[in-house]
């Protein structure tokens, strides 16, 4: 069986380095909030070109400290994708402020400028782009209706560590970029962990403040802080995983690219849509997903001869039962809905082989043809 993704042989490459890595916190003494936490933070900060990187416990209270830090209140509304991972939603709700969905165009391309134009309300104080997989949304765009409306742009960047756009490192248009490093994610931990990136220093002293019980320093608590931090070993370890993330995207990039070539007779065919990058932008590949009609038979038959997939994700979040209090019955998002039908996505990974890439799309193509 070929794996949808292989974390242990991503932690075996760097075994080595990841054991000397622990010993070294394990013989410090130090476990939180120490020089392991403190170098991450700027390693991380520099690779994406920003001033400023507070780590924090997860992706989630990434989003939800930068929307607080950044003045969302209870009562607002916040813009989010109507297809993303539900902790984009959750994170709006947790600071008291209304999520209101905005359809991509395409699942390759995020939303659109002119979309979130058109739904902005004098409510409305913050946008929440995502980079679904790993296409990069166009903030740009949307941080000129931001500026136009005076709002917030927080970047949520969980699944796109070391994305491009225009040659340089996503996050420069945001107000901040969130990151998680579940393990799962391009840059993973041995556990949770998340950062906030910004160039506002005062948005990262609150965000620094907020992320260990609203303490800007030892006994003051200025602000309903919570703990969420990062721990000493988790920050030695994505140390070591920092310093391979551009080559294992790079790695992400080969299969994407192996995959565009051997599954483009499907698309050809009408059989199924593949991702695609526009010409502005490097996606960091964390998911490659298809969409395909009958997606459940094709994932069936795919197992049976031994290709595991996933999807990301079968419900819409407006469909979940933690937001049926916003009353959006199916039809509403239909967008959102058909992607949730129909995604699929096929094993990618830095430690995937090419020949088990291969393997991978000739499985699918066999399918397609039976
Ligand atoms: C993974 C993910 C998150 C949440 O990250 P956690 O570290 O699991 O809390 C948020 N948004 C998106 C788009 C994600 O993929």
């Amino acid at each position: 069986m070929i794996p949808f993704l292989d974390l242990g042989a991503a932690t075996a490459e760097l075994r080595t380095e990841i054991d000397a890595a622990i010993s070294r916190v394990v013989a410090s003494g130090r476990y939180l909030l120490g020089e392991e936490t403190e170098a991450f933070e700027s390693e991380f900060a520099a690779f994406a070109g920003q001033a400023h990187g507070v780590s924090v416990g997860s992706g989630y209270d990434a989003i939800e400290f930068a929307l607080r830090a950044a003045g969302v209140a209870p009562g607002d509304e916040v813009i989010v994708p109507s297809h993303t991972f539900v902790a984009t939603w959750l994170a709006v709700r947790a600071v008291g402020a209304v999520p209101v969905p905005v359809e991509p165009v395409t699942p390759w391309l995020g939303i659109a400028a002119a979309e979130v134009a058109s739904a902005v309300t004098p409510r409305t104080t913050a946008v929440v782009p995502v980079h679904m997989h790993g296409h990069v949304a166009d903030v740009r765009g949307i941080r000129e209706v931001a500026d136009r409306h005076g709002l917030v742009v927080i970047e949520d960047a969980a699944q796109a560590h070391g994305a491009t756009a225009d040659g340089q490192p996503i996050g420069r248009w945001a107000h901040a970029t969130t990151y998680s490093f579940y393990p799962a994610k391009n840059l993973g931990a041995l556990g949770d962990g998340g950062a906030v990136l910004t160039d506002d220093a005062a948005l990262a002293h609150r965000i620094r403040s907020l992320r260990n019980y609203g303490s800007p320093e030892k006994y003051r608590h200025d602000v309903f802080g919570r703990n969420s931090r990062l721990d000493e070993l988790q920050a030695a370890v994505l140390r070591v995983k920092l310093t391979r993330l551009a080559d294992w995207n790079g790695r992400r990039q080969g299969i994407a690219a192996l995959y565009a070539r051997r599954l483009a007779e499907l698309q050809d065919r009408g059989w199924a849509r593949l991702p695609a990058d526009n010409a502005r932008t490097e996606s960091s590949w964390h998911l490659y997903s298809i969409l395909v009609d009958g997606r459940d038979t094709v994932a069936a038959d795919l197992r049976r001869r031994g290709v595991q997939t996933g999807i990301h994700y079968p419900v819409p979040v407006h469909l979940t039962p933690a937001f049926a209090d916003l009353g959006m019955a199916r039809g509403s998002l239909p967008v959102a809905e058909r992607i949730a039908d129909t995604t699929l996505s096929l094993p990618i990974g830095p430690q995937l082989s090419v020949a088990d890439a291969e393997r991978v799309a000739r499985t699918l193509v066999e399918v397609s043809e039976s």
